[in-house]
């Protein structure tokens, strides 16, 4: 028998500390615990969703009136210069793991919060690397057959904060074998703890946010693009303007509501303050779409997941419309209330 509780508070599983209970809360340790936990959703006649790190999701003040299924799988196997590693493992942990075992390839993804299914799932990165280089093959259990898939790194079809995983919810990625280089391992060890550290001398993880709430847009305005690049003196990479620099152009660094707030540290961190709730950071999200679409001309599209029904039904990644695999996200979003 698995786990369930009822009516449990959500917002202690998230960074943004935010949101309301979920009627149910399934945790599971193996794969047949996770195909209990969906028949049991299905019984119900409930919606599911999956719940990792809780570093990227904003849950509505009204919580979620379905089952979240918790993934405790936390096994690590190690052949050669593949690692087998589950979707609950923490990725920070794995990153310095496979590091002192000489294994080179995820130390610029140190010290992103979150677990690695949810790494999975949206292509995180950082300093130019992302998830998806290493992951070879990932394991996920079809929500509706019940089926585990395993999928080569092509059919999974990573990009910028994407995957087949972000547009396909009923796909829950249980494991991934990851494909890293051998090297030395001090060496190895010395550059994970370095990522670790420019992070912390940036003090943004202790702000109660979700990293970057929107994702870097592609910009056609070729006059844009040299703005920035002047301002900022580096070169625009695939066309992407970091959401952050036209946040902060667009005069809104600083910017409140409530207790949601723009923060003062990173324009694209947008933070819960002192107590603030799932409808105002909405509010604050929609604040700075139409600010900068005003003043920039770019709309931006959330990189953050909502949970839960929210007044003015944002939509990211997990709702429709599913994005391309990289496609500009400028034009593909409803106007903001
Ligand atoms: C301070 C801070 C800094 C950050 N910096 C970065 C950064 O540099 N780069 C970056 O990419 N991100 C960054 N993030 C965002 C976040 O850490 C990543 O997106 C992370 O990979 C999310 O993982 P999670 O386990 O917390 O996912 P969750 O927040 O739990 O879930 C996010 C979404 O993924 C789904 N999901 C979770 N697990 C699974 C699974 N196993 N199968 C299918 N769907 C799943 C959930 O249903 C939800 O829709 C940062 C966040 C914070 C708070």
């Amino acid at each position: 028998m698995i786990d369930i509780q009822k009516n449990v508070p959500l917002a202690p599983f998230t960074s943004l500390e935010i949101g309301g209970p979920a009627r149910f809360l399934a945790t599971v340790a193996t794969l047949a615990e996770l195909r209990e936990a969906l028949l049991f959703a299905r019984d119900q006649r409930l919606p599911f969703r999956v719940l990792g790190g809780g570093t990227n999701l904003l849950v509505s003040d009204d919580g979620f009136d379905g089952v979240i299924v918790r993934l405790k799988f936390e096994q690590v196997r190690l052949a050669e210069d593949r690692v087998q590693a589950e979707a609950g493992v923490d990725l920070t942990w794995l990153v310095r793991r496979t590091a002192q075992w000489g294994l080179c390839g995820m130390e610029s993804l140190a010290g992103i919060p979150g677990l690695l299914g949810g790494a999975v799932r949206g292509n995180a990165g950082a300093y130019g690397s992302c998830i998806g280089e290493v992951a070879e093959k990932v394991f996920a259990l079809h929500a509706e057959s019940l089926e585990l898939k395993i999928m080569d790194r092509e059919e999974c079809s990573f990009a910028y904060r994407n995957s087949l995983f972000k547009r396909e919810p009923r796909l829950i990625v249980v494991s991934a074998l990851l494909h890293l280089s051998p090297g030395d391992a001090g060496e190895a060890e010395g550059r994970a703890e370095a990522t670790i550290a420019k992070r912390i001398a940036r003090k943004l993880q202790c702000q109660k946010s979700v990293g970057s709430f929107f994702m870097n847009p592609v910009v056609s305005d070729q006059e844009l693009i040299r703005r920035f690049e002047e301002d900022q003196k580096v070169h625009c990479r695939d066309g992407r303007i970091p959401a952050g620099w036209l946040i902060d152009q667009a005069g809104l660094r600083g910017a409140k509501v409530g207790a949601a707030m723009v923060s003062s540290l990173h324009a694209n961190y947008l933070i819960n303050s002192d107590k603030a709730s799932a409808r105002e950071m909405v509010r604050l999200a929609g604040l700075v779409r139409s600010g900068v679409l005003d003043a920039m001309g770019v709309l931006l599209q959330e990189e953050v997941s909502y949970l839960g029904a929210f007044p003015a039904a944002p939509r990211d990644g997990d709702g429709s419309p599913a994005a391309e695999p990289g496609a500009p996200p400028e034009g593909r979003r409803p106007s903001p209330p």
